[in-house]
């Protein structure tokens, strides 16, 4: 097993990106960069050991700082998805956060996490531990946030480990926004692959993907996917939310409780398979809706409508401002502490 560093071009402001390497022979290759805590390329082989990168992504640090809002491979806060209006109020303060999407605050506003540039250390050949520090007012939350998440490196798989205290109450939901495409980055559509949701109920949206407040069964609508499902299967349903997020773009409200699976995507052409394990309360399901044909990937091939699918581990969009889902307040004293793992194998 190995871990090393090398340049990754530098920020406007001069300040030098590096790209650490986490791989094990035969195994899977992993590849992080300092900006966004972002996963650039993910080498995985399939049935016949055969490797391709399964994640979209960009060859070249200027991928990533031109691509400001489709968020590729990053780790994302402080509060991944939207909050409605963004403004929300704690223990009877109210707080105005920046919006960056239809009037919403959307993956923690213009300066999230995924445009920061994180400290990186190397914890042990096979885990990298990056962390950055958010003032007190970042993006208008409040609070002084410090954030460490882990990537390591496992026999088949990825275990991202968050965690975040803070010295006033805040509110947090960190994610991380990998698109897979099991048949490799570039190579097309994921509509042929199929989906396992672990969830009977979703949280419904309204206009501009927030939540109505509403937890809504998945059966008897596109959005069943308890079954093994091609992506391609419904995803044209004239159904009233699928029309809304032009395609799948929503929170499943994941069955138990604990650290358990969320996800199973799948490659029938490949072989490749992926599991998604967590101990988050939701699921968002995003099917790379808003991709349209002018991002040049990591391969060279411009991603279009549907070239991935982002899986993220997370808590329900807009909690703040709806008691009755899972609290995301984090106060002083507390440590917020999560992992997902991304477990792969070939059938
Ligand atoms: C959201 C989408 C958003 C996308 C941006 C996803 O997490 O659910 O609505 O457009 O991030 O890449």
């Amino acid at each position: 097993m190995s871990l090393a560093a090398e340049p990754f071009g530098a920020l406007p402001d001069g300040s030098p990106v590096l790209r650490y390497t986490l791989s094990r022979p035969g195994g899977l290759t992993l590849r992080v960069l300092t900006y966004g805590g972002i996963v650039q390329s993910l080498q995985v082989p399939d049935t016949r050991g055969q490797v391709a990168n399964v994640v979209l992504g960009f060859a070249s640090l200027g991928g990533y700082l031109a691509a400001t809002d489709a968020y590729f491979g990053a780790l994302v806060g402080r509060f991944a998805n939207r909050i409605a209006g963004g403004r929300f109020s704690l223990d009877d303060k109210s707080y105005v956060v920046d919006v960056n999407a239809a009037g919403n605050c959307l993956h923690g506003g213009r300066t999230g996490f995924d445009k920061r540039l994180w400290r990186a250390e190397a914890f042990s050949d096979h885990e990298l531990r990056l962390s950055l520090t958010s003032a007190d007012g970042d993006q208008g939350f409040p609070g002084r946030l410090s954030v460490e998440v882990t990537y390591r490196l496992l026999e088949s798989g990825v275990r991202i480990g968050y965690r975040a205290s803070t010295d006033a109450p805040t509110v947090v939901n960190l994610t991380n926004h990998t698109y897979f495409n099991l048949a490799g980055e570039g190579s097309g559509s994921v509509e042929t692959h199929t989906l396992v949701i672990d969830a009977d109920q979703f949280t419904p949206v309204g206009c501009a993907l927030i939540p109505t407040g509403e937890v809504a069964l998945v059966a008897g609508t596109p959005l069943d996917l308890r079954t093994e499902t091609a992506i391609g299967a419904r995803v044209r349903d004239p159904h009233r939310q699928l029309l809304a997020a032009r395609g799948y773009d929503h929170n499943y409200v994941l069955r138990g409780t604990g650290f358990r699976r969320s996800a199973r995507l799948a490659d029938p052409a490949t072989g490749r398979v992926v599991e998604v394990l967590t101990d988050q309360p939701g699921l968002q399901v995003y099917s790379a809706n808003f991709l349209d044909g002018s991002h040049v990937g990591t391969g060279g091939r411009a991603y279009r409508q549907g070239d991935g699918l982002a899986l993220e581990t997370q808590h329900f969009p807009d909690s703040p401002n709806h008691p009755a889902f899972p609290s995301t307040v984090l106060r002083p004293g507390q440590l917020f502490a999560s992992s997902t793992i991304w477990q792969f194998h070939t059938e």
